[in-house]
């Protein structure tokens, strides 16, 4: 008997330390993460067989891929559609407000083709230095068909400053959303890329908003390779 109230006391006295920890962890966050923090409980990873994935909060699958969860070799959906088209309705956009954007881009890799470019730039500039710039076959977010990389129209990769800044505060509206940010390069796995969006859809909104990485978002685990 005395043991079972002994018992009790100190699970009480947990659960204010728990609750403590938490009241605390709500101050510092704003209303938006607040409901992120909320929506983040549905969101389960789940492994589909050759994808990881999430549930979005409109009950869409958002595909996960980052240096902890790669996608299966013969996993070739080529090009989406959907995001083809608001891909093309970004670039149209972009054009119309005078940033100097190419009509070429780089969008669906194979794991075939993000093979050979992984093993150029190994060759290139030796394993550790490709690891932080380039994905290894199956880690590659370009493989799932809702990648895009911008190009300028002096055929390089987007780093214009303003152009940069156009992207993180609109490609949300088209339903992308930048992917790899200098201030998540820890999480992401990733150093920042300016040109690279990623098609989410509707929920691109709340994740800029939140100003959170995918990762963080969806409360998925990311940083660097096990190995
Ligand atoms: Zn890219």
């Amino acid at each position: 008997m005395k043991g079972k109230k002994w018992l009790a006391l100190a699970c009480m006295a947990l659960a204010l330390v728990a609750c403590g920890q938490k009241a605390q962890k709500k101050a510092t966050e704003n209303p938006e993460q607040q409901s992120v923090r909320k929506e983040q409980k549905a969101n389960k990873l789940r492994y589909q067989g050759s994808y990881y994935s999430v549930q979005g909060a409109d009950g869409q699958e958002i595909i996960i891929v980052n240096k902890k969860h790669p996608l299966a070799a013969n996993y070739a959906p080529g090009e989406d559609p959907e995001a083809q088209s608001a891909f093309r309705q970004l670039v149209t956009a972009m054009q119309e407000e005078g940033f100097p954007i190419s009509d070429h881009y780089s969008g669906y890799r194979s794991y075939e083709n993000q093979s050979q470019l992984y093993q150029n730039y190994v060759a290139q500039d030796g394993q550790a230095e490709a690891d932080r710039y380039s994905a290894r076959p199956g880690y590659s977010e370009h493989q799932t068909g809702l990648a895009y990389d911008l190009i300028d129209t002096a055929g390089n990769l987007l780093t214009e400053a303003k152009a940069s800044q156009w992207l993180r505060e609109h490609a949300a509206d088209y339903g992308f959303i930048v992917r790899y940010t200098e201030d998540k390069e820890e999480i992401t796995g990733y150093t920042a890329e300016s040109w690279h969006i990623r098609y989410i859809g509707s929920e691109a909104q709340k994740i800029a908003k939140s100003g959170l990485s995918l990762e963080e978002y969806f409360e998925v685990p990311g940083g660097d390779y096990e190995d």
